[in-house]
């Protein structure tokens, strides 16, 4: 397609992605035009939390905590008889300061205490608060229950579900610490913490900090103390009970641990053994040695996010715990390095305030690419980097946010794909702008001045301000104040009379609503077996780069870093598209690749590489093809007999989309039994494109180990039979993999008889009753799916009875 033709498109999508947004949901924009007014500033310091001390049991019967907390603070500049807590659904038994009651009002999430005399900042005072946390009948202002920010979960509290443990944990950030112990609940607050909790002898708790002592109790109970001197932000405080089996590993003499369920327990090693080497090289990198007591990890059931980076005591979600099977294909690194990463930038040095939230998680993610281009080499690390570009990219057609940014109607929307992956793409801009020295430098110098305190956008400038010595305002106005990225269009001339190479380059963006951006980037020019790299600053809106040469270049690369965070369309033959596909970086091949309209050449020549990502993008657009056949022998061998499971995987889904996908029946046969889940998935799935029958015999030996691929199949091509897996394996996962079963069997149901799929219906209802937030969307777009299934079997239906319980059904999914 041509560049133009694209370019075009991408401006439609994005106009498009708006008027939908805009009205369709019209409270979203309601909520919009209201938000004009909205500042959400950081919160005001009337009194500073110093330290908290807190000791805590549970009745698990009724999913309470018993707590009390003492807690010793001062005023924080102006002398003050007053103090505010935030303490959510609790019972108030006692607050007292030295022994003596006293006056308070509790409106069940703020608890306001009237000092017994009016304290001045250099005095400090302890009060102490008996009480009771109920996380789970916490109401806000008449409304339901809150089942995403509860703060503390009772997992399996009774012990009545089979094949689940009991556990609690907590999740603190956003402000649900104080939904289990009262606390100054901001990111701005800081406090040293100690946590006695008291268990039943056959749990193991983790806390933030160390182990001070453990302490067996008459009753059969144990209490664990557990101290951090370090002060951090009430968010992170953290707890975790369970039955868990711990890997002692170490660093520098400090304690690393991976907390794992007996099941998993092997393989604590093979997923999480990296850590040590993570925290060596982000030390080193950083310049600034992790500062905690120790670091552990802890895998828990039902977690309501990926993971979370408390305070020396990272939780993760179950995803994490994986199989020898799966960790032949994957590994865990990224979400590792991430949690690892936060305890510089979110953990030592914090953002003051939610409006400031990329502080924490552009770094966290960039983090990722650090860690991926010390261990996988920079072509993995571009790779995800990619990722996060495209991820951003698809946001931004729906929404274009400033980075920092005060008027959010709730804070959770500043957990989106601009606080990371968006920012992370900024801060890998800044990278290559100041270069790596200045960088780091600068990095080290906002970690060492900010250390144990908040920050806001201005510090991290005015640190590389100070180590460059050049004035940022530029860079971080336009990324981190403004909304919206450059959209390029590229265009090439080369004039044989005056010798010169002249690149025109325009920004296309919307400049009512985007700024005019400053781009400094590489130009490379490749002539005469060699190649010239030129360094250039756009400033204007449409802009001539000319380059004096010797002959006719044979390509051109535009950001020959590819490090703009930016759409760019270009205009450039076959030729140097060709040519570029022996550039050396990631995107140099994902550029041409993409942009060549001859494909085969390019094709074969990502396939004959040995770079197992550059041959994923080859099989790729090979998929896209209409003309496969001719890369049928060179796949199969990559199917056959390549190192990477993603790559045999691939290469195998697109043998089964060939004409003569029967011939490789035999080895669609034997890859559904290899060790790899990605091979043998997609061995199962080409199979069952050839022969059915044979797949969903050979589908029975993966339902335990690969639940996911198996499902898959099942729903596209299984019998009634199989709906009793596909139901039990929706009610029985969690997290991430509940949104492929769902998927599955919203499928299944639809190649069903309505009688069926009505029958089936309420146990999908029952089991995405309480989604969490994200899961919420999904089922929407599920029950509209169903409706419409529905509705299409109702109109040639003659039985009355289904006909009524069809359209309650519809009525009922409507709803919702
Ligand atoms: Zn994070």
């Amino acid at each position: 397609m041509p560049y133009k033709d694209k370019i075009m498109e991408t401006l439609i999508a994005i106009a498009l992605a708006f008027l939908v947004s805009t009205n369709t949901t019209k409270v979203e924009y309601a909520q919009k035009s209201e938000k004009k007014e909205v500042y959400n500033e950081s919160r005001k310091r009337l009194n500073d939390l110093l330290h908290t001390e807190l000791s805590v049991s549970f009745d698990w019967q009724k999913q309470h905590l018993l707590g009390q907390a003492e807690l010793t603070l001062k005023p924080y500049f102006y002398p003050t008889d007053q103090l505010s807590l935030d303490a959510k659904g609790f019972d108030i038994h006692s607050v007292t300061l030295n022994g003596n009651s006293l006056k308070y009002d509790y409106n069940d999430l703020v608890l306001n205490i009237e000092l017994d005399r009016l304290y001045n900042r250099t005095e400090e005072y302890t009060i102490v608060i008996d009480y009771t946390a109920k996380p789970n009948e916490l109401e806000v202002e008449g409304s339901d229950a809150i089942t995403d920010a509860k703060g503390l979960y009772f997992i399996n509290p009774l012990g009545e579900e089979k094949d689940k443990p009991m556990q609690i944990w907590t999740q603190g950030e956003t402000e649900s610490s104080s939904c289990w112990f009262p606390t100054i609940d901001s990111p701005n607050e800081r406090t040293t913490q100690n946590i006695a909790i008291t268990v039943n002898d056959n749990f193991t708790t983790l806390s933030n900090g160390s182990l001070v002592r453990s302490v067996k109790n008459e009753d059969g109970t144990r209490t664990d103390y557990w101290e951090q001197k370090l002060g951090h932000t009430p968010y992170l405080a953290m707890m975790a009970i369970g039955e868990f089996n711990i890997t002692y590993d170490s660093w520098r003499n400090k304690d690393v641990t991976y907390y794992l369920e007996d099941d998993y327990h092997q393989n604590a090693r093979a997923i999480f053994g990296r850590t040590p080497d993570m925290i060596e090289y982000f030390s080193e990198v950083l310049g600034v040695d992790y500062p905690w007591e120790k670091y552990a990890q802890v895998v828990v059931r039902d977690f309501v996010s990926g993971a979370m980076e408390n305070t020396t005591a990272v939780i993760h979600g179950e995803f994490v715990q994986m199989t020898e099977r799966e960790l032949l294909d994957n590994h865990q690194d990224d979400i590792i390095a991430h949690e690892l990463f936060h305890h510089w930038f979110g953990d030592l040095v914090t953002c003051e305030s939610w409006a400031n939230l990329p502080l924490n998680e552009s770094f966290a993610t960039y983090g990722e690419y650090i860690w991926r281009e010390k261990w996988l080499g920079r072509l993995e690390a571009d790779m995800h980097l990619e990722e996060d570009l495209q991820n951003y990219l698809r946001e931004s057609r729906v929404k274009q946010k400033d980075m920092i940014r005060f008027d959010y109607v709730d804070k959770e929307e500043m957990f989106d794909n601009h606080s990371y992956a968006k920012g992370g793409r900024i801060l890998h801009m800044l990278r290559y702008y100041l270069g790596d020295e200045a960088f780091y430098k600068g990095l080290q110098k906002y970690l060492v001045d900010n250390a144990y305190n908040t920050v806001e956008i201005h510090q991290l400038r005015l640190a590389m301000e100070e180590v460059s010595g050049e004035d940022l305002n530029w860079f971080f106005n336009q990324w981190f104040l403004a909304s919206g990225h450059p959209i390029l269009a590229v265009d090439y001339k080369y004039n044989q009379t005056t010798q010169q190479q002249t690149v025109t380059i325009e920004q296309i963006q919307d400049q009512s609503t985007t700024p005019l951006y400053k781009l400094p980037f590489y130009i490379d020019i490749y002539e005469n077996g060699q190649t010239k790299r030129h360094a250039v600053t756009m400033t204007e809106q449409k802009q001539d780069f000319v380059f004096d040469v010797e002959s006719k270049p044979i390509n051109v690369i535009v950001d020959a870093e590819h490090v703009l965070l930016a759409e760019i369309f270009e205009e450039k033959s076959d030729e140097w598209w060709l040519e570029q596909m022996h550039a050396p970086l990631y995107m140099d091949i994902v550029f041409a690749l993409r942009n060549i309209e001859e494909k085969d050449n390019a094709i074969l020549h990502a396939l004959n590489s040995n770079s197992w990502p550059v041959q994923l993008l080859g099989i790729e657009e090979a998929i896209s093809l209409k003309n496969k056949e001719e890369f049928s022998g060179i796949i199969e061998q990559l199917a056959r007999y390549n190192d990477n499971t993603s790559v045999r995987a691939l290469a195998i889904s697109f043998l089964a989309k060939l004409e003569s996908k029967a011939e490789h029946e035999a080895l669609f046969e034997s890859a559904s039994a290899q060790q790899s889940l990605y091979v043998a998935g997609a061995g199962l799935e080409a199979l069952a494109s050839v022969n059915s029958e044979k797949a969903l015999g050979l589908a029975k030996n993966l339902e335990e180990d690969f639940p996911g691929a198996v499902s898959r199949l099942y729903a596209k091509y299984g019998g009634l039979d199989k709906m009793e897996y596909l139901k039990n394996n929706l009610q029985n996962t969690n997290g991430y993999s509940k949104y492929y079963a769902s998927i599955n069997y919203v499928s299944f149901l639809k190649n069903q008889e309505l009688g069926v799929l009505l029958e089936g219906v309420p146990a999908l209802e029952s089991s995405l009753e309480d989604s969490k937030s994200w899961m919420q969307r999904v089922k929407t777009y599920l029950y509209n799916d169903l409706v419409a299934s529905i509705k299409t079997s109702l109109k040639t239906e003659k039985d009355k009875a289904l006909k009524e319980k069809g359209k309650a059904t519809i009525e009922r999914l409507s709803q919702e």
